[in-house]
C-alpha cells in the first residue's frame, strides 16, 4: 500500500501515513476517528466555551460597573447606602434628595 498523498510505502495495516499523517484507505475503511477532526472538535468546543466566558465576563463587568458607578444613593444624613430609585434611606428613614 502506498500513501495517496506522498507516495510513501506503508504497511497494509497502517491507518495513517507514517510520513505525512494523511489517513489511508485502510484507515477510512476501518472508520478510524481522525485526530485532525478531533482537534477541530476540541477547537470548536473551546471557542464556544471562550465565547460563553466572554459573555459571562461582559455581564459581570456590567453588573460591577453599575454597582460601582454609584447606582446606589448615599444618604446625606447617615451615609448609608441605598438602592437606586430609593426615596427614603433604608437606614435612618430620612428622605434622599
Ligand atoms: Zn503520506
Ligand atoms: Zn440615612
Amino acid at each position: 500500500m502506498f500513501c495517496s498523498q506522498c507516495g510513501e510505502e506503508l504497511p497494509e495495516t497502517a491507518n495513517f501515513c507514517l510520513k505525512c499523517g494523511v489517513m489511508t484507505r485502510q484507515g477510512i475503511e476501518a472508520d478510524v476517528p481522525s485526530p485532525w477532526k478531533w482537534d477541530e472538535e476540541v477547537e470548536k468546543t473551546l471557542s464556544t466555551v471562550a465565547k460563553e466566558l466572554e459573555k459571562t465576563f461582559e455581564t459581570v463587568r456590567e453588573k460591577i460597573h453599575t454597582s460601582i458607578k454609584g447606582e446606589s444613593i448615599i444618604c446625606p444624613h447617615c451615609g448609608g447606602k441605598n438602592q437606586s430609585g430609593s426615596k427614603f434611606c433604608s437606614k435612618c428613614g430620612n428622605e434622599l434628595a
